[in-house]
């Protein structure tokens, strides 16, 4: 007997904007596939907070004791620059910028990804293919749609045919488009001459004399277009249709609605049964943006190492803090709320240690399994983790009560608790009880600011000597100090 046989989960589906019960195509066994990063940067900590929903929906499946296979894709080829048909590849133009190896790049962007997420707790996914590595099973793809009719070639490259499809099919069933408005609502792009109609996506894009990741095919020497690879990929490891497929809000279209359109083209079948969006990480209420400055990266935000928060937080306290919202809303990173996150997350962790010393009674005065219940509850009414914690801090407030012996618990009651507790916790939020570990971080940043500033106060008064003198003396023990138009920070190493 497993657990999701008494626990009923309903998903929002954005493809029927309702909430719907969860019923997965082979009883006991999950098919989830979730968009990746591209890796020709450090990953965004909005794209954190979007992997970080999809951690804690495949803990709670996995917890409920289904079979979970769960596929993340690496994007290491075919992603260009504005996620549009022409410009640079974006893992070219930055090998080409640092003068590199494209697939240098590659790793090095995939091994922080990794780093960050064992940071954070995730669980790695059951299999994690990059587009390079499932070329051919994209031309495979790409050929059927030829032979079905849905794509053409022009010039080595080869588009899908968004009208031929809108005549049998639903283009923008997903992002809730009609193909009419996009019409009136694409501009014509430089370079995208040789296409039908200006909706049409590149499925194989023949590479220019310059363009070092290229691949033969029946075409051109080229590379795939970037939605293809998801297709190729979910239903190599996961069959035509699968049951659930997630990504970010912005994903929704073009790309998934691309994903749709490619696999009801190959295979006659609308591959997924439940899409799953996160909604946006922004900071101070303003979307997170390189161009505006407005952004911060998982490791200054770790190290309080950066302009907009007072000091450093735990990767538990961050995890804390995502869970508190739904993941369909817009969170909004604030110093006030990761502040008054960890102040709630070491609440819970203080609750959880008090367990241990609790001593029981003939009777409890607190129904605990209605409780246990409520926690379910939470996480199958499409993994509301909000409502999850306030039963958390629920059970909290009863092991103060238990404490100060205004309260009692059984034997039993005792355990049913603990490893509920422990289970909604650790297992499905995925936190640990490592907070202590930022108060060194977070007493090196004070440390370090103090010498900065004793640094300035040696510049001021011409002090050169000893200025230098700081600055190369933490160089030698691994912290450089950077000086920026807003002042000097510092990176460890
Ligand atoms: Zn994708």
């Amino acid at each position: 007997m497993q657990l999701y046989q008494n626990q009923q989960i309903k998903i929002y589906n954005s493809l029927s904007g309702t909430k719907e019960t969860f019923k997965p195509i082979n009883d006991g066994y999950v098919g989830m596939y979730v968009c990746g990063p591209t890796v020709y940067s450090n990953v965004h900590l909005g794209n954190v907070r979007t992997f970080m929903s999809f951690d804690m929906v495949f803990r709670y499946l996995k917890h409920l004791g289904y079979k979970v296979r769960y596929v993340r894709n690496i994007t290491d080829a075919g992603h260009l620059e504005n996620d549009a048909d022409v410009g640079e590849d974006k893992i070219t133009k930055k090998a080409r910028l640092e003068e590199i190896e494209p697939m240098e790049v590659v790793q090095r962007y995939t091994v922080d990804f990794h780093n960050v997420l064992k940071t954070f707790n995730f669980l790695p996914p059951s299999i994690e293919p990059t587009a390079t590595g499932h070329i051919i099973e994209q031309i495979e793809l790409i050929k059927t749609i030829i032979d079905n009719g849905f794509a053409y070639e022009v010039n080595g490259s080869v588009y899908f045919d968004v009208h031929k499809f809108d005549e049998t099919n639903e283009y923008g069933k997903l992002s809730k488009r009609k193909l009419e408005d996009l019409i009136h609502n694409t501009r014509e792009l430089d370079g995208q001459s040789d296409k039908k109609n200006p909706q049409d996506f590149a499925l194989w894009k023949k590479a220019e004399p310059q363009h070092i990741m290229r691949w033969p095919s029946p075409w051109s020497d080229g590379f795939p277009g970037w939605h293809l690879e998801c297709t190729a990929m979910s239903t190599k490891y996961l069959g035509d249709q699968f049951d659930i497929h997630g990504g970010g809000m912005d994903l929704k279209f073009p790309h998934h609605e691309c994903e749709i359109a490619q696999n009801e083209a190959a295979i006659g079948k609308s591959p997924v049964n439940y899409w799953m969006h996160a909604n946006m990480l922004h900071l101070n209420a303003q979307r997170m943006a390189k161009s505006t400055g407005n952004t911060v990266n998982p490791d200054e935000l770790l190290s309080g190492n950066n302009k907009f928060f007072s000091k450093a937080y735990a990767p538990s306290v961050i995890r804390f803090f995502v869970a508190q919202s739904s993941y369909r809303s817009v969170l909004d990173l604030t110093d006030d709320g990761l502040a008054a996150s960890e102040k709630g997350y070491n609440r819970l962790m203080d609750g959880i240690n008090e367990l241990e010393s609790i001593k029981t009674a003939s009777s409890s005065s607190f129904n605990v399994t209605e409780w246990q219940q409520k926690c379910y509850d939470a996480m199958n009414d499409d993994f509301n983790s909000p409502i999850l914690i306030a039963h958390l801090f629920e059970a909290v407030k009863y092991i103060n009560q238990l404490k100060d012996g205004s309260a009692t618990i059984t034997k039993e009651d005792l355990n049913l608790l603990t490893t509920t507790i422990h289970a909604f916790t650790f297992e499905v939020l995925g936190l640990k009880n490592d907070a202590k570990e930022a108060v060194g971080t977070d007493k090196l940043a004070g440390a370090v600011d103090l010498l900065i500033k004793l640094r300035q106060e040696a510049r001021a008064n011409k002090d050169f000597a000893l200025s230098d003198k700081i600055r190369d003396e933490l160089a030698e023990v691994g912290i450089q100090l950077n000086d920026g138009k807003d002042g000097t920070t510092f990176t460890t190493n």
